[in-house]
């Protein structure tokens, strides 16, 4: 299963999301693969892996310089590989707007790799060619939403962009779901904008949602998913409840597809 994280507003928890996501999903198992494709690097960085191990990246793949195999290195988490960003993704936003097939190259890319069973795309807060390619290459999205005001802000953007790769280069796109972060039990505010998404998006909302919780931020400074730096903090444990939560709902649509092929 391949599963985009993205929202172009910045800050909202998609790297954190990405990492502890696919952190948990190792830990049932399967094989994980998570693409940064963010220059800012913070997946790489949130999961140990120093710009000196960084040899080659996303950007070498989409560029046709590296195959998905050769950018991609081992971490200290069993089963999860990773391939990392490294500086030069940062021109790749205005390189790809010169080469044949754009939008495609990572889906190009994908197609011949020995994948994982899951792959999941951490995305950089921009709705430019990286992110298109990553819409283009997956079957879901997953879209963080900051428990706060002007959380709905930009999401209807990322939704019309969702509904022209739907109905242009990826019509099987669907959305796996809508994720609060940063929600606060306490915070009034908090609450009432987790009943406005909730009211909006109905039943594309996580039953999950992932509290504040300062363990999640104090994580990547170490190098370790949060769920390996405390597996018992609040954050740790809603990201595993997410982990059985997407499982469910991809095993749910799998078998839907199964029985009425389109
Ligand atoms: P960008 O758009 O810059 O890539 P992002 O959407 O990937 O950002 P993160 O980097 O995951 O967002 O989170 C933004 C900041 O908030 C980080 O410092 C992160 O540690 C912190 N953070 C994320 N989720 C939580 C949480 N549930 N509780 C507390 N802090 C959090
Ligand atoms: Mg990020």
């Amino acid at each position: 299963m391949r599963i985009a994280i993205a929202n172009q507003k910045g800050g909202v928890g998609k790297t954190t999301t990405a990492i502890n996501l696919a952190t948990a999903l190792a830990a049932t198992g399967a094989s994980v693969l998570l693409i940064d494709s963010d220059p800012q690097g913070n997946a790489s960085t949130g999961l140990g892996v120093s710009r000196s191990d960084r040899h080659s990246s996303i950007y070498d793949v989409l560029i046709g310089d590296a195959t998905l195999a050769e950018a991609t290195v081992q971490t200290a988490i069993p089963g999860l590989s990773l391939i990392p960003s490294t500086a030069a993704l940062s021109g790749a936003e205005v390189e790809l707007v010169g080469l044949d097939h754009r939008i495609h190259r990572l889906t190009n890319a994908m197609e011949h790799a020995d994948i994982s069973d899951w792959v999941l795309i951490d995305c950089p807060p921009s709705l430019g060619l990286l992110t298109l390619n990553a819409l283009v290459a997956v079957d879901q999205l997953l879209i963080p939403l900051q428990s706060e005001f002007f959380a709905l802000e930009g999401l209807s953007q990322l939704l019309s962009t969702v509904e022209r790769v739907r109905s242009g280069p990826n019509p099987k796109l669907s959305i796996l779901g809508v994720l609060l972060t940063m929600s606060d039990r306490r915070n009034r505010l908090s609450e009432a904008v987790a009943a406005d998404v909730r009211a909006v998006m109905g039943a594309q909302v996580f039953k999950t949602s992932i509290p504040r919780n300062v363990r999640l931020s104090e994580a990547p400074s170490h190098g370790l998913p949060a769920l390996v730096y405390d597996i018992r903090c609040p954050g740790s444990q809603a990201y595993l409840a997410l982990a059985r939560e997407v499982v469910e709902r991809t095993t749910a649509q799998v078998k839907s597809s199964e029985r009425s092929p389109s």
